[in-house]
Order: structure tokens, then C-alpha cells, then sequence
């Protein structure tokens, strides 16, 4: 299997738990060397090999508020909360993705993680309960309202996607805004109420009109364009006609074996469909399913 764990994952940094509650502990690690991770916005500062760039943590602004990412060695990583949260959808981001390409599977998951929780933080500056102003609290995994007490946590946002199997065909879409000959697994946000067995048989009949059954977990994904964990599954279709909702889908079709090794193995070459990038979770399932 290439890559053991899908990209995002794999967090290098001790969390350091007990450290998030102990003010005096947090403060000491602050006066320690304890280094800033570089940001622009909500994109990443290179430093120029290739990696995340850190800077001591008295470059930060006074007023900023800290969120504490962890330990690497005895070293506190630390990141600024940005003023504005993100208002645009992942693949508006160039930047972002022109230094994901670059950075390591390790860097990859700190710059995620990191991300994920400073952009909850700029969005959620107010209380959802009373409206009041919440502060940053727990080294930055919470924040407090001082008006009704109510404490907020980082959200995390589960979303279903499958590879789905019928006579050793995959069952694959595209959406109108997927770049010309893409295509990918189907997939859907976990809705209230619903297991993730149940979401993917849902997404499935919704878009593309296919029953299905024997759900397994194949892996996870933390995708921190806000906030997702990317649920991996595999289905068996009951039959393999289709009713595509185009509002959803532009196209989804079958797929046979030997089309999805030619893509995944000649990438951009490919003179099929073109796979998903090697930083999905998608890829990862397909390179599963090549493998097993
Ligand atoms: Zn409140």
C-alpha cells in the first residue's frame, strides 16, 4: 500500500493534552524558544526547502490569540489566530495548494490541523448561544463565553465517501466544477440521526439512483478545507443502472479496473479520465482497491 496513512494524517506533534489546561505550564513553554508557524492568511509561509516556516513566537502580534498546535521534542509549536476566517471553497486556494504540493506528509499534517482549528477559531468569535464574545480558552481547543458560560469546541465535520463495486466495476462522478476528464468516489456530509452505513446508502441513491449493501470502513481522512474528517468506505451495488441527479452530479459512470490502474498510474498522461490528486482520500481508496 503507498503511503501508509491517506494525506493530512499522520500528526508528527505530542498534543500534549495536560499542557492545554495548565496556564502556568503554557506560559513557561511560551518564554522557552517556543516557535510560531508562519501563515498568511490561512495559507502556509514556505521556509524555502520546502517545509512550513517558524518564526520566534514574539513575531506574533501582541493582542493575537495563541492557539497551542504542541510539542515536537520538548518545543512548543504555536499558530496566530488570523482576523478573518475563510470564506472561500477549497479549490479557490492556490497558494494553499501550490505549498501542499510541496510539503511533507508530516508538515502536511500540522499545516492541516493547524488550519482547521484557526479558521473555527475566526469564525466563531461570538457566542452561538447568546451572542455575546467568546474568548479562546484550553490552549486554544475551546472557546468560553463569559456572558452565559456556554463552552464551544472545534468542529469537526464527518463526511461519507465510497467506492462503490458491481461486477468488479467502481462507480465514479464528477461534478460540473471538477477540472475537464476528472472523476472521483461520490460522497456526502453525515446528516443527524444517521450512522455512516446509512449515509453512504443514501449519497449513493441520491446521486446516482444505486441500492447498496455491505458497507465497510476502509480509512479516514482529516481534510481541513474547513474542517471534514473524510469517512473512506466501500459498497457493493445491488445493480448497476443509474439515475444521475444532475443538479448534484454532472456525470457518473462505471468504471472497469484496467481504466482506473491506467489513470492513477499515468496521472496527468492518462488518456482516459483523470484521478483524483494524490492529497485526496479518494486516491488513497482507489489505490486500496488496486492493491487488494
Ligand atoms: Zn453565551
Amino acid at each position: 500500500m503507498s503511503g501508509s496513512v491517506p494525506a493530512f494524517g499522520g500528526q508528527p506533534l505530542d498534543r500534549a493534552d495536560p499542557v492545554r489546561s495548565d496556564p502556568a505550564r503554557l506560559a513557561e513553554l511560551r518564554g522557552a524558544g517556543a516557535l510560531l508557524l508562519g501563515l498568511d492568511g490561512l495559507a502556509p509561509e514556505m521556509d524555502g526547502t520546502a517545509g512550513l516556516a517558524w518564526l520566534p513566537l514574539a513575531a506574533a502580534a501582541p493582542e493575537a490569540e495563541l492557539v497551542f498546535l504542541g510539542l515536537r521534542g520538548g518545543q512548543a509549536l504555536f499558530a496566530a489566530v488570523p482576523g478573518q476566517g475563510d470564506r472561500d471553497p477549497a479549490y479557490a486556494h492556490r497558494k494553499s495548494w501550490a505549498a501542499i504540493a510541496q510539503l511533507s506528509a508530516g508538515d502536511l499534517a500540522i499545516y492541516g490541523g493547524a488550519r482547521s482549528v484557526l479558521d473555527w477559531h475566526a469564525r466563531h468569535r461570538f457566542c452561538a448561544q447568546c451572542g455575546q464574545p467568546t474568548e479562546l480558552a484550553k490552549g486554544g481547543w475551546q472557546r468560553d463565553c463569559a456572558g452565559c458560560g456556554a463552552q464551544h469546541f472545534p468542529r469537526v465535520d464527518p463526511v461519507a465517501i465510497m467506492l462503490v463495486e458491481c461486477d468488479g466495476k467502481l462507480l465514479l462522478g464528477r461534478q460540473a466544477r471538477f477540472p475537464p476528464r476528472s472523476y472521483s468516489a461520490l460522497a456526502g456530509f453525515v446528516e443527524p440521526g444517521e450512522t455512516v452505513e446509512e449515509a453512504v446508502a443514501r449519497e449513493v441513491f441520491e446521486e446516482a439512483g444505486v441500492r447498496v449493501r455491505d458497507v465497510r470502513y476502509i480509512a479516514s481522512q482529516p481534510w481541513p478545507f474547513p474542517s471534514q474528517l473524510m469517512i473512506g468506505c466501500h459498497a457493493a451495488a445491488e445493480g448497476d443502472a443509474l439515475t444521475i441527479d444532475t443538479t448534484e452530479l454532472e456525470d457518473a459512470r462505471w468504471f472497469e479496473r484496467a481504466e482506473i490502474a491506467e489513470a492513477m498510474d499515468k496521472g496527468e498522461a492518462s488518456t482516459g479520465f483523470k484521478a483524483p490528486t494524490s492529497r485526496a482520500i479518494a486516491h488513497y481508496l482507489l489505490r486500496w482497491w488496486l492493491e487488494r
